[in-house]
């Protein structure tokens, strides 16, 4: 049978998805549409994949990728998100950062936004360790002292009421806190010292984290011999307000919980969820809000999504950015996961009065600004604290609680309440040792799932680190495929040149 050279052309197109035209001895490439990266989620994790996709991938075949994003709500930031109650603005979800959480810091610098530091009722409020009948340890606070000296004296003695009740056990937590920071300052080193992880477990290994997932931060902290008394109170009541859940969090998701209560934390003035719209509006991304991705079809040589609205769209890489755990997103083929529940954390926040009378206090200046729990399964909330106080009988809190908050839990809690609102939130994951981890890929092509690392700890920052190595796995493996596609088309093509 002849061919003409025009045939060869029409078949090789339809052949190859490539469009590498083959005529005569010659070989002509024909410039291809720009692959199409679908992102499903708004969060940290998403925009931040968006984000470095942008900044590493300028002289890549990905430089001229066409970003879609998908959000389900109308809304960007997911669990970055505010709340106005009484006409003030509060963290409803992820609300401080570490001192350290450079990504933050730099998306923060890069945009101009601008970093508040705790207010004087964050930074001076008493503390009180309720053990649903008792303060079984109370620090002083110096709301409302002018004196800067005052202010002074009472952290002096509250550091040493601390020391009196903990002892040395205090500095062998802040040294462990200060060890797995500085493991994790790894994730910052330059790119070309910095390997490119296909698995959680790998990356963890690399920056000496990996181990800590192996325990459970009781015995962890058991190992480094803190005293029980540290562990089962103030330990517990930072994981109860981080991660909702006791000491029996794997060590990771503790040492993270714990560095998230030292000093020096910040949030971004004005809703910590604006570093996820800086990164959007920065990274050339067509925004779909209100659209949920149902499912997503590998169909060889690209992913379908298909979304609530009916629409359809074709995407070379495809990631999720969102927790899979209580999304219905339907996979073909299946992929396969290890199943993990997520901790269900209920905020709510009240306008009104406390009532000392359920802490068996007279006044209410003798409840604490922030008042922690201890594991008891009789005690109905995580912790209490102040946001706002307008005056001594009107002020704004915010409670924690693993069931939601029923009104009559919220009368005995509060002698007044003039508004309240609820969030359930599919908080984080429930932190097991040793822990399991679902890989950053999906399949064998490009489907990527950031949330993985969500089970080594779930916090803006850890997103934000997943994020970046997931756009640098998505350019290295293009770049790969890419180039053994590229020969397996000419060798493809010299095949049916000699065919033909
Ligand atoms: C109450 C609370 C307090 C917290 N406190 C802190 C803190 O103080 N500091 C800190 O660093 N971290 C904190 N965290 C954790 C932090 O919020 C998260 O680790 C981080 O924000 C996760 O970001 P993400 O982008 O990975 O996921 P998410 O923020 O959950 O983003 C996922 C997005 O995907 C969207 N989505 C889901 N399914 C679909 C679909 N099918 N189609 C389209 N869109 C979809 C969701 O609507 C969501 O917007 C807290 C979390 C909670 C809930």
């Amino acid at each position: 049978m002849n061919f003409s050279p025009i045939t060869i052309s029409v078949l090789l197109t339809l052949l190859s998805p490539s469009l590498l035209l083959c005529s005569g001895e010659s070989t002509v490439v024909v410039d291809k549409p720009p692959p199409t990266v679908c992102i499903i989620g708004s969060g940290i994790g998403g925009s931040s994949v968006a984000h470095f996709l942008r900044n590493y991938s300028v002289s890549t075949g990905l430089n001229q990728a066409q970003i879609l994003m998908f959000e389900r709500r109308e809304i960007v930031g997911g669990r970055m998100r505010t709340v106005t109650v009484s006409g003030d603005t509060f963290e409803a979800g992820a609300s401080i950062l570490h001192p350290k959480n450079y990504h933050a810091r730099d998306f923060v610098e890069r945009f101009n936004l601008t970093v508040r530091l705790p207010t004087a009722i964050e930074e001076s409020s008493a503390i009180g360790i309720w053990n649903g009948k008792k303060f079984v340890f109370k620090t002083f606070g110096c709301f409302g002292i002018k004196f800067p000296f005052v202010d002074k004296i009472i952290s002096l003695v509250n550091d040493l009421y601390l020391f009196l009740r903990y002892g040395f056990s205090l500095l062998k937590m802040s040294n462990f806190i200060e060890i797995t920071v500085g493991n994790f300052l790894k994730y910052y080193e330059s790119l070309e010292s910095r390997p490119i992880f296909d698995n959680v477990e790998g990356m963890l290994k690399w920056s000496g984290l990996y181990n800590l997932t192996k325990f459970t931060l009781q015995e962890k902290l058991s190992q480094l011999q803190l005293s029980p008394v540290l562990v089962n109170e103030l330990v517990t009541v930072i994981t109860r307000i981080n991660y909702g859940q006791s000491v029996l969090i794997s060590g990771l998701a503790g040492a993270v919980s714990l560095a998230g209560s030292g000093g020096g934390l910040w949030a971004v003035e004005g809703g910590n969820w604006q570093m996820a719209a800086k990164l959007i509006n920065h990274s050339d991304v067509t925004l779909h809000l209100n659209e949920k991705i149902e499912s997503i079809s590998n169909l060889g040589n690209y992913y379908e999504l298909n979304s609530s609205k009916g629409n359809s769209f074709k995407c070379y890489v495809t990631v999720v950015a969102t927790p899979l755990d209580e999304v219905d997103i339907q996979f073909s083929p299946a992929i396969s996961i290890p199943k993990r529940e997520l901790q269900h954390t209920h905020t709510t926040f009240v306008r009104g009065l406390i009532n000392p009378g359920y802490f068996g206090m007279k006044s209410v200046s003798d409840v604490p600004a922030l008042v922690g729990t201890l594991e008891d399964p009789l005690i109905p909330f995580s912790c209490i604290s102040i946001l706002r106080k307008y005056n001594e009988t009107d002020m704004t809190y915010k409670i924690f609680t693993r069931q939601p908050a029923s009104d009559s839990l919220l009368d005995d809690l509060f002698s007044a309440r003039t508004e309240t609102l609820r969030i359930d939130w599919g908080a984080y994951p429930k932190y097991h040792a040793p822990e399991v981890f679902a890989p950053f890929l999906l399949d064998d092509h490009h489907l990527y799932y950031v949330n993985a690392f969500e089970n080594g700890a779930s916090t803006m920052e850890t997103s934000a680190v997943a994020g970046e190595n997931i756009a640098r796995l998505i350019i290295s493996r293009f770049m790969t495929k890419e180039s053994s596609s590229s020969s397996d088309t000419r060798s493809c093509s010299s095949d049916l040149h000699a065919e033909l």
